[in-house]
Parts: structure tokens; C-alpha cells; sequence
């Protein structure tokens, strides 16, 4: 048998991981093509393709989900393969079913295997079977309440609640006796059934602090499979992955042999060929339990790429062209610890509503050793609503643990967004915790941790206000005036005829206001460039800050804020305008009149500069005309509500 050309592969997949696999495979030398909705058009997974194909929509359903389209797609592009990344079609075996039947190639296990896992209940029984240990439990055909009562009596409570053709955390229900065991088995049922269209359940122990700890496994298409060491996964809100590493710490060289041996048996006897994932609780005594089997390439898979040195899509090409794994299971590496987190994009304080918007202000962290980035936008993109809010994943290896945690921090500190809100402070706080510096890992650690991780919001320090209305200040367009910009008056930099230079601002920021005056200080603040110096008594720091438009981005504490200039005499003058008339806001005095009576003016010139609140505020003509009357003079002082000018 010959091998199958593959030189031109589609990727039936947005975000990150499409701009991953093409990655690698443009590196092989492949044509890489690209598959997008209507609101996907100029995403960067587009973008980077050579080929793209418009599949229109927005909802995934009526776009990354049309089976038809997409191998009509493969087709009219020439690709020979479809890889399906993760997510939408990946574990969807009508999905391989259609593109072998089309005489295409799937970059995934044969169809018969996702159908064998595809259910965690039939999945269990197999791997009951093939000797593969799993969590005490019931994961039979009878649903009634009287079988499940039965079966957590005999397990033990608490027990777990899980829908059978769960993922994703949904359909889980913790039951800590048996009281509450009809309530919660309804109202699962009715979650799964809604979420998975099938409302079976599964019950089984509840491990208290496990830690979720899995098996990268290959298999190729002539009997071998590998397993390729495993990934800790513990760090996990409301049962999604969060924070991934690998290797899992603390695990002894017989345990990993001992999970690697099981995932092993676990492919082997489904038929599996490609990559996989077996998923397990480890409990306190070392001892594991089988949970479920992932037939795709992870989120997660560029630790095990960290710490073997391996291109995992490169082997789901290779074994896909009917090539053996080159290596054998003594021959596998590992070598230091990489640790992975997911930068989405939603609302920590909000109970992580995933967040929707443009991304203004999007700088990933610097490239380096042992540093990597897995995106799937730049800045200027948008996050829409349809798809899932994972931005992508920050990546980092060291020789051990703690290198790997140090390089993992300055990457989170050098990254900032602006525009949209993320959950990049909330993993700055996990990988800065000192429980999990010490790798005190187990799936109750965001819970256990709450009140850490996610600190009320707190007020904005003096230093921080310095520093932003410095930022901010030296950040502003120089507005000059054109008739004569070398006059002192023309500058915007606080100087005043007799007075030692002071500038007030009032900025917001966070829902914050404050008022900061920029006097003489031991301080000094400068802006170079994206860079704040603050330098005192000899210390210089710098933080990043950047401007787009109105909005001021300084990165404080690990945290990107947007500051913007609050202007209390504006809010209260665009209040008084509705009234009509060109009158002060507020009390004030007047340092500057810029016309005179019959001028003529353009719609937005400025007319009379008044101080108010240690602030200068200009009032502007709301429309062309000439000015008819002066009602002030520099230096007087005026009451809100007074006539100051009058305009035809
Ligand atoms: P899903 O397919 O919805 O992701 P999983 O079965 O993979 O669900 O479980 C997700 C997470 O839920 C696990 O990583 C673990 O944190 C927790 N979990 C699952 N089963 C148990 C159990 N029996 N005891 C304790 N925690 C569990």
C-alpha cells in the first residue's frame, strides 16, 4: 500500500489551535487552508492561511458545524485531510464517517473509536474490561431514582452526578446525601437533557481533592501506541481547566508507568490511532481512577510538546500518511516542566461572563527561551459572541518547576490587553499564589482560594493615580495653538503667568474618579515611548502604558487599566448646554477670552477658557456665527449660570 499524498490540509477550526496546526503545517511544507464564518472574514485564522473558504454564518451551527460545506470545502480547495482541532466537530463520528466517505483523510482516531468513547457510560463499561480502573460507581441502562439511590447508598456519599454524554462540566451534580439526591438527579437530568439532548446519568464517588492528572497517548496505524508522559490539570473552575502542567508534580516514575500502562490499554482497546487523551482522578493515596477518554488533540497538548521536544501535529500528519511513531515508549522524553494557562477573554468579578468587544490594545509577551505563545488574535481583532472566548494560551518551560513559574509570571506581566476584559490577572494571582508555587494542586484550589484569587476591587492607591495622571498627561496629543505655538499660553504643560507650573487632572478609571495635581515632586515620571519610568531615590521602574484615542493603558500590579479623562465641569456643562446658552457651568474664573465681538466662528471654536475645580475647561461655539457680545474678561471671576458669550 502506498502512502496518501497529503500536501494541501484544511483546517475545520478558528482561534488558536486553527493558527496552531497551521502552523506546523506550513512548517512541513503543506498548503494550509482555512474555513470561516461571515463574522470570521478577516480573523487571524483566515488571514494566515493560503486558502480560505467562506463557509457564511455566525452561529457555529451554521457555520464550523456544517459537515457538507466543510468537506465541500476540502474539495474545492484540493486539501487531501481535514484536521478538526478541538471543540465543534472533533469528537463528532459522523463527522470522520463523512470525510472518509468522501475518500478524504481525517486527522483524528477512526470513527468506530470516538463512538466507543463518545459515551462516558459505554466508555466505562470498556474500560472496565480492559482492566482500567475506575471511580466506584453505577454507569448502568436503568435511570430510576430507586437504582441511583441504591447504587450512592453502596458507593458512599458525597457522589457525583454526571450526564452520559457530558462535557464541558455541564450536567454535573454534587450530592452530598441522600436527601438531596432526587432533587439534584431531576434537575441534572433536565440540564442534560437540554445541553446534550439525552438526559441519561451516571453516578460515582466523589473524590474529595483529587487531582485531575492525564495521559497523552499516540497510536499509529499499525499497532503501536505510546504514551507520552502526562499533564496535571487540577487548577479548574467550575470543572473546566484552567492552569495545565506537565510533568504532573510529585508523581513517582512507577505511578506514571503505572497511568501511562492504563492509557495505553485504554487505546489499545478501542482500535485508537493518533493522539489522545486519558483523563484520571488522582486521589491523596496515589491511587487512580479512570474518568474519561478524549479523542482529539487537547487545549492542552503544547506542555507535553515543552517537555518531550515533539510536534504533536506533525506525528497526527505523519501517522495520518501511514508512517510508524519513530520512537518507542523508552525512547520517550522528558526533560524540565512546562506549565500552561488560558487567557480568555470574560469577567473574573463576574462570575466569569465571557466578554465580548474589540481589542484596542493587544501585545502578547516578548518571544524567548523557553516562552510560547499560542494565539488566535492580534490587536485590532474583535471577540464575538458566537464562539468560544479562549484568546489563547501563554506557555512556559524550565529546567524545573519554579523556572518554569518564574517565566510564566514575567509573561503575564509583559502581556497587556486593552479593551476588553480577561482573566489575565485572575491567572497572574493563581501562578503567583504561594500554594500553588508550591505545588499544592488539587481541583478545589480556585475554590479553596477564592477570596485571593479574586479580590474585591479595591481602591486605587495614590501611587497608582501619580502614575496614571503623569502617564496620562505626557501621553495627550500636544495641542498647541496655531496662531502663535510658541507662546507659554499655547502649551498644555501647567504654566501660568507668575505661578509655579500645576496641572490638575481628573481621570476615571475602573469606575473610579479622582483629581491629582502634578506638582513639584521627588518623583519623576517619564514617558519613553510604551514606557513609564518612575524613578525614585535612585530606583527606576518602568511600567508599560500606552495610549489609543482617549484611553490611557498602564499596566499596574499586573493589571492592564484604561484611564480616561473625567471632566466633572464638561458633565455639568453638557447638562447646562441642553438648557441653550453659552453661560458658566460652573463657578469659575476666566483665564482666557479668545474672541472678540463681531468675529465670525466655526462650528467647535473655542470662545473663553474658564478654571473651575483647578481645572481649565474651554467653552466652544456649538455652531458657526458671530459673536454679538462679550459678557467676561480674563481674571474675572464668574458664577455658574452667568452669560459669557453671545453668538449669531
Ligand atoms: P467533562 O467531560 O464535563 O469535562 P469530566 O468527567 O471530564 O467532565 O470531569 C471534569 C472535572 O470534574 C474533572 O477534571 C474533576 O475536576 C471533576 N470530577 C469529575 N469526576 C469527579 C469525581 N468522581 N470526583 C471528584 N471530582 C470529579
Amino acid at each position: 500500500m502506498s502512502a496518501p499524498v497529503l500536501d494541501t490540509l484544511l483546517v475545520a477550526n478558528r482561534g488558536e489551535i486553527a493558527c496552531r496546526v497551521m502552523r506546523t503545517a506550513k512548517a512541513l511544507g503543506l498548503t494550509t487552508v482555512a474555513v470561516h464564518s461571515a463574522t470570521d472574514r478577516d480573523a487571524r485564522h483566515s488571514r494566515e492561511a493560503d486558502i480560505r473558504v467562506d463557509l457564511g454564518g455566525s452561529k457555529a451551527a451554521d457555520s464550523y458545524l456544517q459537515i457538507d460545506k466543510l468537506i465541500a470545502a476540502a474539495q474545492a480547495s484540493g486539501a487531501q485531510a481535514i484536521h478538526p482541532g478541538y471543540g465543534f466537530l472533533s469528537e463528532n463520528a459522523g463527522f470522520a464517517r463523512a470525510i472518509e466517505a468522501a475518500g478524504l483523510i481525517f486527522l483524528g482516531p477512526p470513527a468506530s473509536a470516538i463512538d466507543a468513547m463518545g459515551s462516558k457510560s459505554a466508555a466505562k463499561a470498556l474500560m472496565e474490561t480492559a482492566g482500567v480502573p475506575l471511580v466506584p460507581g453505577y454507569h448502568g441502562e436503568a435511570q430510576d431514582l430507586e437504582t441511583f439511590r441504591n447504587a450512592a447508598e453502596r458507593i458512599g456519599y458525597p457522589v457525583l452526578l454526571k450526564a452520559t454524554a457530558g462535557g464541558g462540566g455541564k450536567g454535573m451534580k454534587v450530592v452530598e446525601e441522600v436527601s438531596q439526591l432526587a432533587e439534584a438527579l431531576a434537575s441534572a437530568q433536565r440540564e442534560a437533557q437540554s445541553s446534550f439532548g439525552d438526559s441519561r446519568m451516571l453516578v460515582e464517588k466523589y473524590l474529595l481533592k483529587p487531582r485531575h492528572v492525564e495521559i497523552q497517548v499516540f497510536a499509529d496505524q499499525h499497532g503501536n501506541c505510546l504514551y507520552l508522559n502526562e499533564r496535571d490539570c487540577s487548577i479548574q473552575r467550575r470543572h473546566q481547566k484552567v492552569v495545565e502542567e506537565a510533568p504532573a508534580p510529585g508523581l513517582s516514575p512507577e505511578l506514571r508507568k503505572a497511568m501511562g500502562e492504563a492509557a495505553v490499554r485504554a487505546a489499545q482497546a478501542i482500535g485508537y490511532v493518533g493522539a489522545g487523551t486519558v483523563e484520571f482522578l488522582l486521589d491523596a493515596r496515589g491511587e487512580f481512577f479512570f474518568m474519561e477518554m478524549n479523542t482529539r488533540l487537547q487545549v492542552e497538548h503544547p506542555v507535553t510538546e515543552a517537555i518531550t521536544g515533539l510536534d504533536l501535529v506533525a506525528w497526527q500528519i505523519r501517522v495520518a500518511r501511514g508512517e510508524a511513531l519513530p520512537i518507542s515508549q523508552e525512547q520517550v522524553p522528558l526533560r524540565g516542566h512546562a506549565i500552561e494557562v488560558r487567557l480568555y477573554a470574560e469577567d473574573p468579578a463576574n462570575d466569569f461572563l465571557p466578554a465580548t468587544g474589540h481589542l484596542e490594545l493587544y501585545r502578547e509577551s516578548a518571544a524567548g527561551p523557553g516562552r510560547r505563545v499560542d494565539s488566535g488574535v492580534e490587536e485590532g481583532d474583535s471577540v464575538s459572541p458566537f464562539y468560544d472566548p479562549m484568546l489563547g494560551k501563554l506557555i512556559a518551560w524550565g529546567e524545573d518547576r519554579e523556572q518554569a513559574r518564574l517565566r510564566l509570571l514575567s509573561m503575564l506581566d509583559e502581556f497587556v490587553i486593552g479593551g476588553l476584559k480577561t482573566n489575565l490577572a485572575f491567572l497572574r494571582r493563581i501562578i503567583a499564589h504561594p500554594a500553588f508555587a508550591e505545588a499544592q494542586l488539587d481541583t478545589g484550589f480556585i475554590p479553596r482560594y477564592q477570596e485571593q484569587l479574586l479580590p474585591a476591587a479595591s481602591e486605587l492607591g495614590t501611587d497608582f493615580w501619580q502614575a496614571a495622571a503623569h502617564a496620562f498627561n505626557q501621553s495627550q496629543p500636544q495641542r498647541t495653538r496655531s496662531d502663535d505655538p510658541d507662546s507659554p499660553w499655547s502649551a498644555v504643560n501647567g504654566w501660568r503667568n507668575g505661578l509655579p507650573a500645576q496641572i490638575s487632572l481628573h481621570l476615571s478609571c475602573a469606575g473610579q474618579d479622582q483629581a491629582i495635581s502634578l506638582g513639584a515632586r521627588t518623583t519623576a515620571f517619564d514617558l519613553q515611548g510604551e514606557h513609564l519610568r518612575i524613578e525614585q531615590q535612585g530606583l527606576r521602574r518602568e511600567h508599560r502604558a500606552i495610549r489609543r484615542g482617549d484611553t490611557l493603558y498602564l499596566h499596574w500590579q499586573g493589571d492592564t487599566h484604561g484611564i480616561t479623562a473625567h471632566d466633572p465641569i464638561t458633565a455639568a456643562a453638557a447638562s447646562h448646554s441642553q438648557q441653550g446658552g453659552l453661560t458658566a457651568p460652573m463657578n469659575g474664573s476666566i483665564v482666557r477670552v479668545l474672541v472678540s465681538p463681531g468675529q465670525s466662528v466655526e462650528a467647535g471654536a473655542q470662545l473663553v477658557v474658564l478654571e473651575a475645580m483647578k481645572m481649565e475647561h474651554s467653552i466652544r461655539a456649538p455652531q458657526a456665527g458671530i459673536i454679538k457680545a462679550l459678557y467676561c474678561q480674563e481674571g474675572e471671576m464668574v458664577s455658574e449660570g452667568s452669560a459669557l458669550v453671545e453668538l449669531e
